[in-house]
């Protein structure tokens, strides 16, 4: 219920005001967010990288309703690529579609992709298209695939907890797309995903196995110890090299594994968000671990 709770909260426009004008909130949210300039981000990528560990840059944003602030978000992302290859980082990029005007049209924005994956292919670097709610998923894969066929600079994710999911990974392998496989951080009903944790689990468990031996080169992105150890069994007995696919992880998120991870010689890869508009992402990082919820109040009233 409080995971329920914390999702409906994420999409209510007045109290992502209060949160975001709100000093002490703004302060919390860096457990979870780099900052809200690209600098901040750029600083959080570099200790990263310092630590062995490689790098997502995501600027934050969803849902945006006019094409002046979806093309806004794409001259941000093309900057993002400028600064990665300027700062000689050893990082790529994650967006979401509905940021670059999904919910505007859909060709718009697959012109955006385009522009922006080009930018991507300049730099020999990757773009990497985050899911969203499952009234994106179908029209979020089939963006990627075109834009894929006209440049391979691009990869999307799979969320486990949809029952769909297992027919889009062997759809999108026969496209060669990189995938990220996670479980889903959104609100969905029973028609469309598991409701419960251990058929996610299951599942998760059954897409990797797809994923690791298919010949192209994956995100597994959890930090379950449960998924973690299954991935390292499959890789073992697939014979799938520990350079031909990454772990990835959040900022803030379970860093004494990540970083036991590369100590095993695991490419480990860190997602870090950063920007103004942190609030929708913030509370689904709550929502995935109430006891979270406990710590920001408690700091939130001291
Ligand atoms: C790199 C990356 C990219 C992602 N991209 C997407 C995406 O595009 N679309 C999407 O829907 N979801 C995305 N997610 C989120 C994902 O779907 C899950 O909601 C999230 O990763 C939690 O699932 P888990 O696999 O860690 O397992 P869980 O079973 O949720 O958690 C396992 C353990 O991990 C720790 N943990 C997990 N989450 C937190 C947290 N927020 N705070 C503190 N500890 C935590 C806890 O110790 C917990 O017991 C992404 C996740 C990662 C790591």
């Amino acid at each position: 219920m409080i995971r329920s709770t914390l999702l409906k909260l994420s999409e209510s426009k007045s109290f992502a005001r209060w949160v975001t004008s709100n000093n002490t909130t703004r302060r919390m949210s860096h457990r979870f967010v780099a900052g809200e300039a690209l600098d901040e981000a750029i600083a959080a990528a570099r200790e990263c990288n310092d630590q062995r560990m490689l790098v997502s840059l995501d600027y934050l944003g969803e849902n945006v309703s006019t094409t002046e602030d979806a093309q806004r978000a794409r001259d941000a992302f093309l900057e993002v690529f400028d600064r990665i290859a300027a700062e000689r980082l050893d990082a790529n990029v994650s967006c979401k579609l509905t940021q670059l005007g999904l919910d505007v049209s859909v060709e718009f924005c697959e012109g955006q992709l385009l522009s922006i994956v080009e930018r991507a292919r300049s730099y020999s670097n990757f773009l990497r298209v985050d899911m969203e709610g499952s009234v994106y998923t179908a029209r979020t894969i089939d963006v990627v695939k075109r834009v894929r066929s006209q440049n391979p600079a691009v990869g999307t994710v799979i969320q486990a907890y949809l029952y769909r999911s297992e027919q889009d990974v062997q759809d999108l392998l026969a496209y060669g797309c990189r995938i990220r496989l996670c479980k889903g951080a959104y609100k969905e009903p029973p028609e469309v995903a598991f409701p419960r944790k251990r058929d996610v689990d299951a599942n998760f468990v059954k897409l990797m196995r797809m994923l690791l031996p298919s010949g192209f080169y994956h995100g597994i992105a959890t930090h379950d110890p449960r998924m973690i150890a299954a991935t390292i069994r499959c890789a073992a007995e697939k014979k799938v090299s520990k350079q031909d696919f990454e772990f990835q992880m959040l900022y803030g998120v379970r860093t004494d594994l990540q970083q036991q991870l590369v100590r095993d010689g695991f490419r480990v890869r860190i997602y870090i968000p950063y920007g103004q508009d942190w609030f929708p992402y913030f509370m689904r990082r709550l929502a995935e671990r109430p006891a979270n919820l406990a710590f920001f109040a408690r700091n939130f009233f001291r």
